[in-house]
């Protein structure tokens, strides 16, 4: 598999080029859009409730009812980042069979950050390790140089919204697409590459999103596991929930953008992060960004 991770190299007073606006992520740009069983099951089941209110107009208060429990159980499948149940989500990188040793794929969310992704960009290169950063547009716009260093330095940067609203899942269509291609441009006009992965805030999501990824040629993506490094300042806690279990194809999550801080006010991901590489080193797994297409 072509792995691209971002060779492009970009100085402060030399602008990115723009390259081309197509997604490659996925391919699943090439097909045609399918709702999930669930979200099909659900446009029947309106339908059979409209009939019955039609049908029967003194019911309508139970017929009510069943549409609200419908909403609620979407909205709640909404909730689980890693459920396919609204569309599909990336939850594992694939095996590659000719990898020389076992792959997992490292991602940071809601950098850049000056205080901390330098610091994390030096233990990935102790450790020879590559990595995928879901950044957020606003903070890439922010810190162009930092965010191109990433990129230098061979890594993934990839969309993880413009602004990081917690009210993202909320909103409808055209507030959707407007907040993802708002991050898709403000990476690209930064590191002179298009995203091709998004990442949403909390992984929380609604049944319009799945339409608008295949349009957009963009791949919905989770992770396997993850250490709540935002909530918890306690390395000790956070890395065994990130290594239990821990197989090939994982992908990992964590922050370098509003990490939890420790006792002594040091962001927790830059212990949790060399104690990890060191875990990883020992069990012979390598780290590498996700994968893309050239
Ligand atoms: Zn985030």
């Amino acid at each position: 598999m072509n792995r691209n991770v971002g060779t492009t190299s970009l100085t402060e007073s030399q602008p990115a080029s723009i390259s081309s606006r197509t997604s490659l992520g996925s391919g699943r740009e090439l097909s045609t859009w399918s709702p999930p069983p669930l979200v099909k099951a659900s446009v029947v089941f309106h339908g059979l409730l409209a009939a019955k209110w039609i049908a029967h107009p003194e019911s309508r208060l139970t017929t009510l009812q069943w549409m609200a429990a419908n909403h609620v159980l979407v909205g709640l499948c909404g909730m689980a980042p890693r459920a396919s149940w609204l569309g599909k989500t990336m939850t594992r990188i694939p095996v590659r069979p000719d990898a020389l040793r076992p792959e997992v794929a490292l991602t940071f969310d809601d950098g850049p950050d000056p205080n901390v992704t330098p610091r994390v960009l030096d233990f990935l290169d102790d450790h020879g390790a590559k990595a995928t950063f879901f950044c957020i547009g606003r903070r890439v716009e922010q810190h162009p140089s930092l965010a191109r260093e990433i990129v230098e330095r061979g890594h993934l940067i990839e969309n993880h919204t413009y602004h990081h609203s917690h009210t993202f899942a909320f909103r409808l269509y055209r507030g959707l697409e407007k907040e993802i291609l708002r991050g898709q441009d403000a990476i690209e006009h930064t590191v002179g590459r298009r995203p091709v992965y998004l990442r949403t805030p909390a992984g929380m999501r609604n049944f319009i999103l799945d339409p608008l990824l295949h349009r957009l040629g963009l791949t919905l993506v989770a992770w396997t596991r993850r250490g709540f490094d935002t909530a918890i300042g306690d390395p000790n806690r956070i890395l065994p929930r990130l290594v239990r279990g821990l197989s090939g194809g994982d992908i990992l999550l964590l922050h370098d953008g509003n990490s939890a801080r420790q006792p002594n006010g040091d962001p927790v991901v830059l212990d949790t992060l060399p104690r990890l590489l060191d875990h990883l080193d020992r069990r012979g797994f390598a780290a590498v960004p996700l994968p893309t297409k050239s």
